[in-house]
């Protein structure tokens, strides 16, 4: 049984106090929720004020990158002992927009996933087709190679302590969600890739989180797929009522 996992990812958005406060309201929200593991994502700037409004709670750290060397000359970096050390459990890698906008490559993906593990931090690990990639019929290919870059090395509890996030690009910010139908096509293909290179043991418990444009109203018929284990949110994680809603419609 795989618990659901719903993450909110806040990209480049809210000054600390704007954090705080949006923090607080969600905690607040979703005190009851048990049986489901609840993350928010802030910049870097708010992590360690929203650590200290965590602690005790129900709600758990991510940062939305980190670099693979833990310490050095890499100006402008962070580490994934710097995050371990403010209070983050997890971390998202190889966002969409970091592959569009950063160069973001399946090498470096695969690097910082590496580093992010050896330093007890879970990396939520995206992949997913840009819209010409769906229209070309390259869907496939282009998952099979996020996947299999991404993930390379990673021993079976390594890969146990990942999770996957299938963001189709054509899907982030845009307010197209893919159909359930769609999101399940390409969940249960992952879950194929991943019991080929490991095991079905191995890929049965992994979480495949689905992340584009979802709101409290498409969450639950979303949810309720079978390879479905919960959602990347951006846009609608920025309100701590949809976020909740969202996080909810997985009980
Ligand atoms: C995201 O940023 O990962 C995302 C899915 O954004 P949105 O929910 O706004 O489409």
């Amino acid at each position: 049984m795989r618990t659901p996992i719903i993450a909110g990812n806040w990209k480049l958005n809210n000054t600390i106090s704007e954090a705080v406060a949006l923090t607080t309201e969600l905690k607040g929200s979703v005190t009851d929720c048990t049986g489901v593991e609840i993350i928010v994502a802030p910049t870097f700037t708010a992590l360690h004020a929203v650590s200290d409004v965590l602690k005790g709670s129900n709600v758990r750290l991510a940062a939305q990158d980190v670099y693979w060397e833990d310490s050095g000359a890499f100006t402008g970096e962070v580490s994934a002992p710097m995050l371990k050390d403010i209070g983050c459990d997890y971390v998202i890698i190889g966002h969409s927009e970091r592959r569009q906008y950063f160069g973001e490559t399946n090498e470096s993906v695969n690097q910082k996933v590496k580093a992010a593990l050896s330093h007890d931090l879970k990396p939520i690990i995206c992949v997913g087709e840009q819209l010409e990639d769906r229209e070309a019929g390259r869907t496939e290919t282009i998952i099979e190679d996020h996947i299999t870059g991404g993930i390379a090395d990673l021993s079976d509890a390594e890969l146990l302590s990942s999770v996957v996030a299938y963001e189709p690009v054509w899907a982030i910010g845009t307010g197209k969600t893919a159909t359930p139908a769609q999101a399940q096509e390409v969940h249960s293909l992952i879950r194929k890739l991943l019991t080929d290179a490991y095991s079905d043991e191995v890929a049965s418990q992994i979480r495949i989180q689905y992340g584009g444009s979802v709101k409290p109203e498409n969450a639950a018929e979303l949810m309720a797929q079978p390879d479905v284990d919960g959602a990347l949110v951006g846009g609608a994680s920025l309100q701590a009522e949809s976020f909740a809603e969202i996080v909810k419609s997985t009980l």
